[in-house]
């Protein structure tokens, strides 16, 4: 499942393939994604420039003088550069959007999803007028971006206070922080030695410190080596990219721990498999 690692690439990706580009129409399979696709608002798009290409929490953001198109990448979602020429769909292509460059090239990224948790939203400026862009997304959004200045262990121990949900689940659930998914949450645990299912109010200041360093730099190595793996492809396939070799839990059920030997044990929490070490972890 694509996490805000490669959600960051992708948007990284687009902006080198789009950037400065003057959308000229799409395509849509017909068939539905997590939310009705908004054709209306995409056909007045045509013959616009696209201002910005940005990320907020897991969605895509590409700006227009109207307003934003947000796209998530769901459970199996991916954005590609595809070939001009063919104007055809593939098996699970859903999306395919046309931009002219200003070097007179021109462009075709194609969506792609073969399960459809993916969506594609409209978010007009007028809206943002009352409500702030995370806000009107929804869900998970209404935390603060792990790369904002102001996330850090006293924001997370005071966002915790009277929370009575195990940490994981919580820092899933992006109240306090966005974008932190299932594989990265279990790595900044073991790397900050915080069992998964500690009530996240029952952590002291001192471990708060320690697993929001612990999300920033595990994310941004994530990225770091996404972004390595990028050359003339857009966005990744769904997989962690290459920063699976680095997982320390994630996926290592019953192989020794890194620190102290112990198996590392899975558990499920909120249906999600959830890798820990009891030795390393309290
Ligand atoms: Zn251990």
């Amino acid at each position: 499942m694509p996490e805000l690692p490669e959600v960051e690439v992708t948007a990284r990706a687009l902006r080198q393939a789009i950037s400065g580009c003057v959308f000229q129409g799409f395509r849509h399979s017909g068939k539905r994604l997590r939310h009705a696709f908004p054709r209306a608002a995409l056909s007045r798009l045509i013959c616009m420039p696209v201002l910005s290409i940005s990320r907020r929490a897991k969605y895509v953001l590409l700006e227009f003088e109207p307003g934003w198109v947000a796209i998530h990448l769901g459970m199996s979602g991916s954005i590609e550069q595809a070939t001009v020429a063919s104007q055809a769909l593939g098996l699970h292509d859903h999306v395919l959007l046309q931009f002219g460059s200003p070097a007179g090239v021109p462009r075709a990224l194609v969506f792609n999803d073969p399960r459809r948790f993916g969506s594609w939203q409209w978010i007009d400026r007028s809206q943002t007028q009352t409500l702030e862009l995370g806000a009107l997304l929804g869900d998970a959004s209404s935390g603060i971006e792990p790369f904002d200045p102001r996330f850090n262990g006293q924001w997370m121990a005071e966002s915790a206070r009277g929370r009575r949900t195990g940490i994981k689940q919580w820092l899933m659930s992006g109240s306090a922080v966005v974008g932190v998914g299932n594989i990265y949450a279990c790595e900044a645990l073991f790397e900050s030695g915080i069992h998964p299912l500690r009530k996240a109010s029952a952590i002291s200041r001192t471990r708060y410190d320690r697993l929001a360093q612990a999300v920033k730099r595990i994310l941004q190595a994530a990225i770091d080596s996404g972004g390595s793996t990028i050359q003339n492809f857009v966005g990744l396939n769904g997989e962690a990219g290459r920063y699976g070799q680095m997982h320390c839990v994630y996926g290592r059920e019953g192989q020794p721990c890194l620190r102290c030997s112990r198996p590392i044990r899975r558990l499920v929490i909120g249906q999600r498999s959830t890798f820990f070490c009891h030795g390393c972890q309290r």
